[in-house]
C-alpha cells in the first residue's frame, strides 16, 4: 500500500463506484450474468425464461436517519421498502431478504423488537420472506439489507434502454420526502431549543413526514404494468433525486434529455413546505431524493396503454449531443446539474441526516 491518501470526497460516491467497478475488472456481464455493477440491482439468468435480481442498501444512524425522529418500527419498514424499490426498479418482484444489523450499546432488546416488528410489516406488505442475516456490535446503529427478486427474462428493464424520442416519465409525485426531512430537522432543532415548551403542530405536515419516514416501494405500478403488458424501455427508482436519476438513465442509455420543470408532479403539501421556507419546490423535486417513485423511458406508442393518473410525462429523451437540459417555467433552458445527494462529496455534510440510498 502506498503512502498516498486521496480523500474519497475527491471522487464522490459515483466516482468511487466507477473506480471499484474498474478494479474488480470482472463486472462485464457474460454467461448467465446479465447485468453487474451499474444498475439498481444485478441480474443473472437462472433458467431459459427466468432471471433473478440482487441488491443491497444500508441505513446508517447519523447518515440516513436520526433516532430522535425515526421510530424503530418505521426504520425497519423503510429498510425493507428501499430495497424492494431497487428490485421494482428492474421491473422485478422481490422474494427474499437477509438483514445485517450493527448494534451500538445504547440499543435495547425492546428497540430491536420494535425494529423487527417494522421489518416484518415491510416483508408482509411486499410479500417477501426474511431468511437470515448477521448481528454484530457497531459504533452506531447500522442496518444493511440484501434482497433477491425474480422476473421473467423478457420483463427485466435496465437503466440502459432509453432512446431519443422516448417520453421521460415519473410515477406519483416528487419532492415530498425532502420536504418531510426539512420539517423533521426543524422540529428536532426546536425540541432541543425549547425543551418542555416544545408544542408542535405537525398536522399540516403529516403527509410529507410520512413520505420521509415510511416511503413505499411502487410495486403496485410494477403489477399494473404487468397486467397492461406495458414494459418501459428504461427504468430507475428515485432515491437520489430526479435530476441525478435522469443523469443515470441518460448515461446508461447514451442519450440526452430535456426535463420540463413546469411538468414536475409536486403535491400541494410539498409546495406549502417549500413556500413557507422561501424555498423552491422544483428544487425539492429535482434534487431532494428518497421519493422511491419510478422514473422511466416510455415508447410514445405505449402512452395510451397506461393509466394517466399513475404517471406524469416530465420531458423526453434526446440525442446524447443535446445534453441533459432543464426547461424552466419562465421559459429558460439550462443544463441540468446531476447534483442530488451523493455521499462523500465535499459539500455533503455527513453529520446531517441526508436523503440518499
Ligand atoms: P441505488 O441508488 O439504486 O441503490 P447505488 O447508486 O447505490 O444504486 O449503486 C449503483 C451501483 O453500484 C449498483 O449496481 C450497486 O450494486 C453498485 N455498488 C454500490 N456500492 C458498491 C460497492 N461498494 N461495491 C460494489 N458495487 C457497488
Ligand atoms: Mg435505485
Amino acid at each position: 500500500m502506498s503512502e498516498e491518501f486521496t480523500p474519497v470526497s475527491h471522487l464522490g460516491e459515483f466516482g468511487l463506484i466507477d473506480r471499484i467497478r474498474d478494479r474488480l475488472g470482472e463486472a462485464a456481464p457474460e454467461g448467465d450474468l446479465l447485468c453487474a455493477i451499474g444498475d439498481d440491482a444485478a441480474v443473472y439468468r437462472v433458467s431459459e425464461e427466468t432471471a433473478h435480481v440482487i441488491t443491497a442498501d444500508a441505513l446508517i444512524e447519523g447518515v440516513h436517519f436520526e433516532r430522535t425522529f425515526m421510530p424503530w418500527g418505521y426504520l425497519g419498514r423503510k429498510a425493507i421498502a428501499v430495497n424492494v424499490s431497487d428490485v421494482a426498479a428492474m421491473n422485478a418482484e422481490a422474494r427474499y431478504a437477509v438483514v445485517t444489523m450493527g448494534l451500538p450499546r445504547n440499543v435495547s432488546v425492546q428497540m430491536v423488537d420494535a425494529l423487527y416488528d417494522g421489518i416484518r410489516a415491510g416483508c408482509e406488505r411486499y410479500g417477501i420472506h426474511l431468511v437470515g442475516g448477521d448481528t454484530t456490535a457497531a459504533p452506531q446503529m447500522t442496518l444493511s439489507i440484501t434482497v433477491v427478486g425474480e422476473a421473467p427474462l423478457d420483463r427485466i428493464v435496465y437503466r440502459r434502454g432509453a432512446r431519443p424520442g422516448d417520453l421521460l416519465c415519473v410515477t406519483g409525485d416528487v419532492g415530498a420526502a425532502y420536504a418531510g426531512l426539512q420539517v423533521l430537522i426543524e422540529q428536532q432543532r426546536a425540541m432541543r431549543e425549547l425543551g418542555d415548551a416544545y408544542a408542535p403542530d405537525l398536522e399540516p405536515y403529516r403527509t410529507v413526514i410520512a413520505r420521509q419516514l415510511t416511503p413505499a416501494a411502487r410495486t403496485d405500478v410494477i403489477e399494473d404494468w404487468k397486467r397492461r403488458r406495458v414494459r418501459p424501455r428504461a427504468l430507475i427508482d428515485v432515491s437520489d433525486g430526479v435530476a441525478s436519476e435522469v443523469h443515470h438513465l441518460c448515461r446508461a442509455s447514451a442519450c440526452g434529455a430535456v426535463v420540463n420543470g413546469a411538468a414536475l408532479p409536486i403535491s400541494p403539501e410539498t409546495r406549502a413546505v417549500a413556500f413557507e421556507r422561501m424555498d423552491d419546490a422544483d428544487t425539492f423535486a429535482l434534487f431532494g431524493g428518497e421519493d422511491y417513485e419510478l422514473l422511466f423511458a416510455l415508447d410514445p406508442d405505449d402512452a395510451d396503454r397506461l393509466s394517466p393518473e399513475q404517471y406524469t410525462v416530465i420531458g423526453r429523451f434526446t440525442g446524447r449531443d443535446e445534453g441533459i437540459m432543464l426547461h424552466t417555467a419562465d421559459g429558460g433552458t439550462f443544463p441540468l446539474d446531476a447534483a442530488g445527494f451523493s455521499h462523500f462529496d465535499s459539500e455533503s455534510d455527513p453529520g446531517q441526516p441526508s436523503m440518499e440510498q
